[in-house]
């Protein structure tokens, strides 16, 4: 039986070292503000900025959300994205994508300032993460998988891990924060050769393919550390979601595995209100 890595200890905790920021900058007269974009009303953007507020509200930091209708022009909302860039009330911007198709998403988003870009939407927020500079701030997710290691005390330095997924919102920032933190990265992706047999190399295991439930026994093997980003339809199971990990098949066998749902997915919230605090900090330093 391995031990299930939860999210929510992990964002608890982060929560509370939270309060204590904004309290700190409160007290200077400064309120850290997040500043959701968001155009059309998709379910999924919905309830992932339902969950932001509430982590606004809990670490006491503000958010304001400016929505947009579906039909907005190239030219309002490049100049709406402007007005909120310029907007100094706000420290973080979280844009929703993808954006509807006949907006130029790649033009918006080298417009959001990189200072205020707290979900690594900008190439200049992307190439911060590639140069370890510590004022760059990666996708939420990748940091959520970082911060449920270091939680869970689980060394990273010297260890072989294994990312499954080469995305740039996931595999590839991944895999810059784990050899920032001198592990041995190898990453995978749909021409890798013998994927069991790499994946099973592994110490860290993180899977980030989108494919549900596709890490399977023949992935794994014992004393692995295997964190599962996936958010899928659970094919099994209608109506529910589930992991990139078969975590039925891969549990009995490693020795600690984040569950889907309440593993990664439960922090990446904390993770995006920390990231506007720390924005907010350099932005008044
Ligand atoms: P993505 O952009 O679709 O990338 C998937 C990656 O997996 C690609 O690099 C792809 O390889 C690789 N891949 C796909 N099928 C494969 C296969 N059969 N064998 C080997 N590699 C394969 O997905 P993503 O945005 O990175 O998201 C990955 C997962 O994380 C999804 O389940 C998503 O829902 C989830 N996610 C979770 C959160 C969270 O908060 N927990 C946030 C974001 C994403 P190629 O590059 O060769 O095509």
């Amino acid at each position: 039986m391995a031990e299930v890595l939860k999210g929510k200890p992990v964002a608890d905790a982060m929560k509370e070292e939270l309060k204590q920021k904004v309290a700190a900058l409160k007290e200077r007269g400064i309120t850290p503000t997040l500043g959701i974009v968001r155009v059309g009303a998709r379910p999924d953007d919905l309830f992932y900025e339902g969950g932001a507020k509430k982590t606004c509200d809990v670490v006491d930091m503000a958010y304001q959300v400016f929505e947009y209708p579906e039909d907005i022009s190239q030219e309002d909302f490049e100049q709406a994205i402007i007005e909120v860039g310029n907007n100094k009330a706000i420290n973080g911007i979280l844009m929703f994508a993808p954006l509807p198709k006949h907006l130029d998403e790649k033009k918006i988003r080298t417009m959001i300032p990189v200072a205020k870009d707290v979900d690594c939407l900008t190439l200049g927020g992307a190439a911060k993460i590639f140069a370890d500079d510590p004022t760059g701030f990666p996708p939420c997710t990748p940091a959520a998988c970082m911060d449920m290691l270091h939680f869970y005390n689980i060394p990273i330095k010297g260890k072989r891990c294994v990312v499954l997924g080469r995305s740039l919102v996931v595999g590839k920032p991944v895999a810059m924060l784990l050899l920032r933190e001198h592990g041995t990265v190898t990453i995978c992706h749909s021409r890798t050769l013998d994927l069991p047999g790499v994946c099973r190399e592994a110490e860290i295991l993180i899977a980030a393919v989108g494919r549900a439930k596709m890490v399977k026994a023949n992935f794994v093997k014992p004393g692995q550390i295997v964190i599962d980003v996936g958010i899928n339809e659970d094919p099994d199971r209608p109506g529910k979601y589930c992991g990139d990990v078969d975590f039925a098949e891969v549990e009995p066998i490693v020795e600690k595995i984040t569950p889907v749902p309440a593993g990664v997915g439960s922090v990446t919230t904390a993770v995006l209100c920390k990231q506007t605090i720390m924005a907010c900090e350099l932005q008044n330093a």
